[in-house]
């Protein structure tokens, strides 16, 4: 029987979800054993997304055009996405910004009025992304299969989110245990 294909990607995130998934600690040798891991930004160097992923944590918001592209990209080659995490479940924190308006008073604030000896805007096109006027949760750009809260979702939750795919089954989101928030 063939592997799960299987990925991680990292959109507008503090990587804290990722490093709740590596507090699976040994689990990761079992789903090593049950997995070929395709595209993450832990544990191996693949920089394009493949196409015909069975399985992918998503974890952040969507807040930048690079976010953007690769989500519309991850999607399209993804049988099960899995928003990973409150990011990008709800844009949590990186959505803080969305209150001041747009990304030009955010840029504006970060880099001009609280800019010290050279206050100057970001601007190195093709290698720092536009953001975007709002920061939004993945499920508003595109459709989203599975809903995995937590800021960040505990190691327990990701194994009981995974365990049932690797059966071929769908987890059951459902209890304090796997959709409670924070
Ligand atoms: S949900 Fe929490 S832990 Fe995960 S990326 Fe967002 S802020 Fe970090």
């Amino acid at each position: 029987m063939s592997k799960i294909r299987f990925a991680t990607v990292w959109l507008a995130g503090c990587s804290g979800c990722h490093m709740s998934f590596l507090d699976l600690d040994e689990w990761l040798i079992d789903l090593a054993a049950q997995v070929e891991v395709v595209f993450s930004p832990v544990g191996c160097d693949l920089k394009d997304y493949p196409e015909n992923v069975d399985v992918c944590l998503v974890e952040g918001a969507i807040a930048n055009e690079e976010n953007l592209e690769l989500i519309y990209h991850v999607r399209a080659h993804t049988k099960t996405l899995i928003s990973f995490g409150d990011c990008a479940v709800t844009a949590n924190v990186p959505a803080m910004r969305n209150m001041l308006g747009g990304a030009e008073p955010v840029l504006k604030r970060a880099y001009i009025e609280l800019g010290d000896e050279t206050p100057q805007l970001p601007n190195e096109p093709g290698i720092v992304p536009e953001l975007l006027d709002q920061v939004r949760p993945v499920h508003e750009l595109v459709p989203v299969d599975i809903f995995m809260p937590g800021c960040p979702p505990s190691a327990e939750r990701i194994r009981a989110t995974l365990e049932p795919l690797l059966r071929g089954e769908m987890p059951v989101m459902e209890g304090r245990e796997m959709i409670k928030f924070g």
